[in-house]
């Protein structure tokens, strides 16, 4: 089960965690989980706790957050309501780039933590982390949230949303926190 109803997660993780697992999106009757944690590892546990409680099953869930070195970290665990509480993706992306003008360092990082929340109350926990620098305008339609205005060191400048699904997830945040845990998992 994981705790997310964001349909761009959902498909990222289940093809990161391949057919050893059966993901199901969020019991839709739980509703929205507030994130109000101090970290992304709180929020993560918050999710996975209230899904497991609620379906009785394993569940899996994740935090993400964007770390800007010249905003001394932020968004950071504010990342989906940096823009304000109703924020969309379009309104975050475009108050990061304000922020931003004329900034001399634009390098960030994408963290994210996953846990998986075991009905007998056992948890696993893993960290995935990548870096990059923010371009100075959105560019790409894929992925999703900062994906358009995030370029990963190592690569060959395209941003996260000019790559594929499958070049994005071999070296994402989200890949290699759910590549631990599905080790973790002996999967
Ligand atoms: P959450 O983990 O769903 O709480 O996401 C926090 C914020 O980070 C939201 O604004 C997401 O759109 C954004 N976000 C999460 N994962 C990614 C990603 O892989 N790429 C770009 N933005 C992301």
């Amino acid at each position: 089960m994981a705790a997310t109803a964001n349909p761009h997660k959902l498909k990222e993780i289940a093809a990161i965690l391949g057919s050893a697992v059966e993901l199901l999106s969020r019991p839709v009757d739980l509703g929205e989980v507030v994130e109000d944690g101090d970290t992304l590892e709180a929020n993560a546990r918050l999710k996975a706790d209230a899904v497991c409680g609620h379906a009785g099953q394993p569940a899996v869930a994740d935090d993400t957050g964007l770390e800007v070195a010249a905003l001394g970290g932020a968004p950071g665990v504010r990342s989906a309501r940096y823009a304000g509480e109703h924020a969309n993706d379009a309104d975050n992306r475009a108050r990061l780039l304000d922020e931003l003008e004329g900034a001399a360092d634009r390098s960030a990082r994408f963290r994210t933590v996953a846990v998986v929340v075991f009905p007998d109350g056992r948890e696993l926990l893993a960290e995935g982390m990548m870096s990059g620098v923010i371009a100075a305008a959105p560019r790409g339609d894929g992925g999703f949230g900062y994906d358009p205005v995030f370029v990963p060191d190592g690569g060959d400048g395209r941003t996260f949303a000019e790559m594929s699904p499958d070049e994005k997830n071999a070296i994402s945040h989200r890949g290699r926190a759910f590549r631990s845990l599905a080790a973790q998992l002996g999967l």
